[in-house]
């Protein structure tokens, strides 16, 4: 092992077998670094003590593979090396045998500059030799292994379910395969096993979990690819908490893997409470929550602001900012996007000048240090007034619109001025759960009600008779866990009973037919003994790029995706031949 050795192991033999990491030819000496996943060792070449090999060391190549032979020795002191395990020692080589050479790569894995991100991906192969991504790729696995360890002791069996199956309806559009023994028809690559994971508990599996690939064909956004890794998991007869508990026991092992302590039972929050105190329902919460300010504000005040005397008043505060020119001030106001004619005021000092009484009680209410950034959002006079069927929500739809247009302010603003706050720092792992979330989303372009997740989400047991009647006011037995404004995952409480399903499915505008062409199978299975269940699935690549402290999933996922689904490396999608398409029945329009 090419990082192993120590000053312990001075006038020891060793050997060695890895990559010429870098070579130095001083002439009468030859310093070689070889590199393996375990790190790195000096090897010296000396052609007073071996003029053979050292002749055969000058044929050396960064990226050969070699194997060396010698004695270890202790560095005289100026040449010890601090920087790397290894460097108190070095391997005077007596024996080297070149097992393969290189041509030139096209970027070094010692290079400290990175290659673009093109050339990384189609020599993959290269690039997973840096450190940095060796040291991603083991994080991974460590962390992989911390999880279905965890999740073995908490009884949880690991079951394979199939990838060639049937649509799943997550949301996103299905990856097909053509079967060519039943010309057209299709196979769909699950968008997530859920319908699976569900027949699992009426099998009688009780704990079921899966670290297993989804498959979901959406435009992709940065942080997104066609196929990721889920760990999923599905119970009998829990509450949700019982799920959580399961959840953090796990993340817990995870973390610890990666050499981070975090603090478990995670608060928990409704989402109205979420909404309201951060605007979105990811929310971060290393940064301040919102204080709602408006009754600071006598009426006339607001009335001379033109702001909404009934909409929220939310003050956003960003501490250690310290004072904004005019300029700066300008720069705010691109980073506000006003939803439901949300108004933004980025200049606190005015209105302070304007406003002296209710300035005072807002800096009060917020607990404001003097160098602390505060923005104010509201609504506009002439915002809201429209009849929406959410309207009786404990958020109304036009509030929700302030407080997302403030979410999202809060959000860039903390991103902008990190280096101020200093709040982000590495290893302050906040999670929330959020729970309680509305159960249908209203579609304004389809005029109708539409699952907020998969359709197979329970609703609260007291809201179930509003499901035809009042659909908007209906509560989803449904939870997130947010990590530092990430979501890592979302499950809930599933339906159990055929008569429900069938509800929800009416509610969500499927007819019967339609129902039972797509799902017919599950409902079937429900009406065998379902036992209550409820389960979850969390991100891996996330977790594991938040543990990396990496800003891409590309960079935690060994061969990854482009923002356009393909493969640099072996450089796929492609098009397949005429005989395959003929045996599949398939005919591809020309474009
Ligand atoms: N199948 C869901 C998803 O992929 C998770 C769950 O409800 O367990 O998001």
């Amino acid at each position: 092992m090419c990082g192993a050795l120590r000053a312990s192991d001075a006038g020891k033999k060793a050997v060695l077998m890895g990559w010429v990491n870098r070579r130095r030819d001083l002439g009468t000496l030859i310093f070689v670094d070889i590199r393996d996943r375990s790190g790195i060792t000096q090897v010296v070449f000396s052609e007073e003590l071996n003029a053979a090999i050292h002749a055969k060391a000058e044929l050396l190549r960064n990226e050969y593979v070699i194997a060396v032979t010698g004695a270890v020795k202790l560095r005289d002191t100026d040449t010890i090396n601090k920087n790397i395990p290894t460097g108190e020692v070095e391997l005077v080589v007596d024996e080297l045998r070149i097992l393969n050479d290189a041509k030139h790569p096209p970027f070094l894995p010692s290079d400290t500059s990175l290659a673009n991100e093109e050339m990384r991906l189609k020599y993959r192969y290269i690039d997973l030799r840096r450190d940095a991504m060796q040291f991603n790729i083991e994080l991974r696995h460590k962390v992989a292994l911390a999880i279905r360890d965890n999740l073995a002791a908490q009884g949880f069996f690991e079951i394979e379910t199939p990838f060639m199956t049937r649509s799943t309806p997550e949301g996103a559009r299905d990856y097909l395969v053509p079967s060519r023994v039943q010309p057209g028809s299709f196979y769909a690559l699950p968008q997530s096993p859920q319908l699976f994971k569900q027949i699992l508990m009426i099998s009688g599996f009780d704990k079921y979990f899966q670290i297993v690939r989804c498959f979901r064909d959406e435009d992709l956004r940065a942080d997104r690819q066609p196929e990721f890794t889920q760990v999923d998991l599905e119970m009998s007869y829990p509450q949700p908490e019982r799920v959580w508990e399961v959840v953090e026991g796990f993340l817990t092992a995870a973390f610890r893997a990666a050499g981070h302590a975090i603090k478990t039972p995670f608060p928990r929050m409704d989402y109205d409470e979420v909404i309201r105190q951060f605007g979105i329902d990811k929310p971060d919460l290393r940064l301040p929550a919102f204080s709602e300010v408006r009754d600071c504000f006598t009426a006339q005040d607001l009335e001379t602001l033109a702001v909404h005397p009934e909409l929220p008043v939310v003050a956003i505060r960003t501490p250690k900012v310290g004072e904004l020119s005019r300029k700066e001030r300008d720069d705010i106001k691109p980073l506000f996007n006003s939803k439901g004619g949300a108004k933004l005021f980025e200049d606190f000092k005015r209105l302070e000048k304007n406003f002296p009484d209710a300035t005072k009680k807002i800096l009060e209410r917020i607990a404001a240090a003097p160098n602390d950034l505060i923005v104010l959002v509201s609504g506009s006079a002439q915002s809201g007034g429209q009849d929406h069927p959410a309207s009786k929500r404990k958020v109304t739809p036009q509030e929700l619109a302030i407080y997302a247009s403030a979410g999202l302010l809060r959000v860039a603003l903390g991103q902008k001025y990190a280096a101020k706050h200093g709040l982000f720092r590495r290893g302050d792992f906040r999670f929330l759960w959020g729970t309680n979330f509305p159960m249908f989303e209203y579609d304004e372009q389809e005029k109708g009600w539409m699952a907020a997740h998969h359709p197979f989400t329970s609703p609260h047991e007291e809201d179930m008779d509003k499901l035809e009647s009042d659909p908007a006011m209906v509560r989803a037995l449904a939870y997130d866990v947010v990590l530092n404004g990430t979501e890592l995952g979302s499950g809930s409480i599933r339906i159990h009973r055929q008569d429900i399903q069938r509800k929800i499915f009416h509610a969500l505008g499927m007819t019967e037919e339609e129902a039972r062409s797509r799902f017919g199978f599950f409902l079937e299975a429900l009406e065998y003994g379902t036992p209550p269940h409820g389960g979850i699935a969390l991100g891996l690549d996330r977790i594991v790029m938040i543990l990396a402290g990496a800003d891409s999933l590309r960079e935690v996922i060994p061969f990854p995706k482009t923002a356009a689904a393909k493969d640099l490396m072996v450089d796929a999608p492609t098009p397949v031949t005429d005989l395959q398409l003929r045996e599949l029945g398939i005919q591809v329009k020309k474009k």
